[in-house]
Parts: structure tokens; sequence; C-alpha cells
């Protein structure tokens, strides 16, 4: 089955945090078909911490959603992430945000995420892979929602250049979009 994921890390060397959870993921034998580039996003929700990286993967595994997650949070948990608060911050976050035309609501796992549709940090790297993927709740493409979103929260493009030439933390801009 294909999967949509979102990795966010705003703890340490966020990049290499999320390659590194690429990594574990081929490790495991998942299979990467597109990701996005990656994104430095304002937090939301809890404003007083530092920026995110976000990015959006499409990948390819024979998992049952429960066992994509299980696998997931046995990665969050060997790079080391330890008990955070809601929207807090966190040396690297793995998310399922679509599976195919699956639809769950249970209490440990929610498919499609179901903060998915207001978030662009979420939204805006998934329409740079998957513009027209389909929400199968609200019946509507990637880029449908992400036009009709009320987040105000910055998501910036990272460039090519290499992290070297550039501060990973955009705080002169913070202090424009905060
Ligand atoms: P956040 O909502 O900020 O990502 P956490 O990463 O701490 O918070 O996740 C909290 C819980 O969310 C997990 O223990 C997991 O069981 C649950 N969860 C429900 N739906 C999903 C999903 N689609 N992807 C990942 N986790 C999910
Ligand atoms: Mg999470």
């Amino acid at each position: 089955m294909t999967y949509f994921l979102s990795l966010g890390s705003n703890l340490g060397d966020k990049r290499r945090n999320l390659k590194r959870a690429i990594g574990h993921l081929k490790k495991a034998s998942v299979r990467i078909l597109r990701a996005s580039s990656l994104y430095q996003t304002q937090p939301v929700g809890k404003a007083d911490q530092p920026w995110f990286v976000n990015q959006a993967v499409e990948v390819e595994t024979d998992r049952t959603p429960w066992a994509l997650l299980a696998l997931l949070q046995s990665i969050e948990k060997k790079m080391g992430r330890t008990k955070t608060i809601r929207n807090g911050p966190r040396l690297i976050d793995l998310d399922i945000l679509l599976a195919a035309d699956t639809i769950m609501d249970t209490p440990d796992l929610v498919i499609p995420h179901p903060r998915m549709a207001a978030r662009n940090f979420v939204l805006v790297p998934l329409c740079e892979i998957a513009p027209g993927v389909l929400h199968p709740v609200l019946g509507k493409p990637a880029a449908a929602l992400l036009a009709e979103s009320c987040d105000r929260s910055g998501v910036h493009k990272i460039g090519r250049w290499s992290s070297r030439s550039r501060p990973s933390e955009p705080q002169a801009r913070n202090r424009i979009f905060l």
C-alpha cells in the first residue's frame, strides 16, 4: 500500500534528523517513492519554540497502517525522542497522513491524519509532491485543501544550497513573521 507521511523536527540538527529517519525507513524495507523539499515552518499552537523543518514523503510498504505506526514509533524512539507535549518541541515526529483511500478512526490511530487539513506545514510539502492526492473524508485534493486553509503560519522552502552556507534558523524572518 502507498502512504503519505509527514516528517518534522525542531531540535538538534533538524535536517540531519529527517535524513536519518528516512534512512531508518529504507532499512526497514519501506520504499521512498517521492520526497518533498525541506521546509522551515513556524510552530503552530505553541509559538515559543524553535521553527521546525518539515517534509512530506510518499512511501510503499506491505505493512498495515498499525504496523507502519509501530515502525514510525520505534524509529522515533531509536532516534532518541523522549515523551513530548502536544505541539511541543521534538527531535523527530513521524505521522501517517494518508493511506490510499483508507479511513479509520480509533483512539490510537486516525487516518487521514485529523489535523492535516488545517496545517500548512503539512499541506505545502504534500502539495509539492502530490497536489492531486485525494483526502478520502473531505473528498478534495491536497491542492484544494491548501487553497482553502485558514492557517497563516510561515512555511519557507529551503533552497538547494549547502546547509553550511545558511543558518538553519531564520532568526531575522522569525521576528518578522511572529
Ligand atoms: P502529534 O499529534 O503532535 O504528532 P505525537 O507524535 O506525540 O503528537 O502523537 C501522539 C499520538 O498520536 C501517537 O501516540 C499515535 O498513537 C497517535 N496518532 C493517531 N493518529 C496518528 C497518525 N495518523 N499518525 C501518527 N500518529 C497518530
Ligand atoms: Mg506524531
